[in-house]
């Protein structure tokens, strides 16, 4: 009976939050704890906060510490580590942030961070000199001069709520930033960035999909890392959320030793295919201070991406960026090699290559668009050279 009752509770986002496991004694009830993992924790786990739901300290393995699950979320002394010490703000974001909460990098879109609670706090987090140290949302008053902010700016048509993790306050607080956003005329599309459907499935109830769907277009990204993170209750949060209209997106963080690695990234792409999540992004994990064990060489992403274009889906592949000062970077293989005379030259995704023809000078584009084109692909080749290879 007691186990019923304790069943109950914990299909209720309310007591997930609310039971969070945040000390080590309290995930030994889920893992078998190495002692190295025990002194990490007193140690790290001071100097960044660290705390998981029980629904997702269930999907780590109890006896591997190696899981990828528990290392995207058990403190480590690396974090501490001095040698490659990373940055606070790599992204440069403070300094696009005209207004307290909103950054605004691009020309017609914007991000407004509108709480600093996470479900879950991810080892690797960007945002961790912010994320989780305190925990509250945004102020009325700071959202207002958020609202003003966007009112004043024209020219700003697609605003991304993250944080934070927007899905982390309740409904009636998340609806009245969506309503005040929505009465913005020039705003057209709104966007929610969150893992809460990956950490706290049961946050993603029918109350919160009808609700979510009054503010149509509104599109979603979720951060997935690791096919484990796909489960049955993770399909049923995106499948009513699916339904709801919106249309779901994954974001990936490359990690080394958690899915570095093409098996892995394949996996998860599969997965997600199979909950209809579109692959978004794969980054290029920030070097944010505290995070230098998961980083990765540039090429390293570069050449997974060049493996699952045309092995895979055309849908399962995501864009590989490296998110910078200003703003996120694709890095992409490169395929067209060559343009002479009337002849490009190809190269496709088994390697081979090829000469297609396709005429330099074809009706309708003018001279000066031609040599606006022909500068650009000299530009491209330029950078190309002066690059990784
Ligand atoms: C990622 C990001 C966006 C959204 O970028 P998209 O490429 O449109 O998904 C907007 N603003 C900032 C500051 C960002 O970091």
């Amino acid at each position: 009976m007691a186990c019923r009752v304790t069943e109950l509770s914990a299909s209720r986002w309310q007591w997930q939050l609310a039971n969070r496991v945040q000390t080590a004694a309290e995930l030994s009830r889920y893992v078998r704890l190495t002692e190295k993992e025990k002194t990490d924790i007193e140690a790290a786990g001071v100097r960044f906060r660290w705390a998981v739901t029980p629904y997702f300290a269930s999907l780590m393995d109890p006896e591997d510490p190696d899981c990828p699950l528990r290392r995207q979320v058990i403190p480590s002394a690396a974090e501490l580590s001095p040698a490659q010490a990373g940055l606070g703000d790599p992204l440069a974001e403070d300094s696009h942030s005209p207004v307290h909460g909103l950054i605004h990098k691009y020309p017609d879109r914007v991000i407004i961070m509108v709480t600093m609670q996470c479900a879950m706090f991810c080892r690797h987090c960007t945002r961790r000199r912010q994320v989780g140290q305190v925990d509250r949302a945004m102020t009325a008053k700071q959202l207002a001069a958020c609202v003003d902010y966007l009112r004043q700016h024209e020219e700003i048509r697609d605003v991304l709520v993250t944080g934070g993790d927007p899905l982390v306050g309740g409904d009636a607080w998340l609806e009245h930033i969506l309503r005040e956003l929505r009465a913005i005329p020039h705003v057209e599309v709104l966007r929610i960035g969150t893992r809460v459907p990956v950490t706290m499935p049961q946050r993603i109830t029918r109350e919160l999909c009808e609700m979510l769907e009054r503010y149509h277009p509104l599109w979603m990204n979720i951060h997935f890392n690791h096919p484990k993170e796909i489960t049955p209750e993770v399909a049923e949060a995106c499948d009513r959320l699916s339904r709801a209209g919106i249309p779901l997106g994954s974001q990936t963080v490359l990690l080394r030793g958690v899915n570095d690695d093409l098996e892995t990234l394949k996996k998860l792409y599969h997965g997600l295919a199979l909950i209809r999540v579109r692959p978004y992004y794969l980054y290029q994990c920030d070097t944010v201070q505290g995070t230098s064990h998961f980083w990765t060489p540039v090429e390293r992403g570069l050449e997974l991406i060049q493996n699952l274009r045309g092995f895979t889906s055309g849908f399962c592949v995501p864009t590989f960026v490296v998110d910078s000062p200003l703003g996120k970077v694709q890095v992409a293989p490169r395929n067209f090699l060559a343009r002479e005379g009337d002849e490009i030259v190809l190269r496709g995704y088994t390697g081979e290559t090829c000469r297609m023809h396709n005429p330099a000078s074809v009706e309708g584009i003018a001279d000066g668009r031609l040599g606006a084109i022909a500068a650009q692909t000299a530009l491209a080749e330029v950078a190309a050279g002066r690059g990784n290879h």
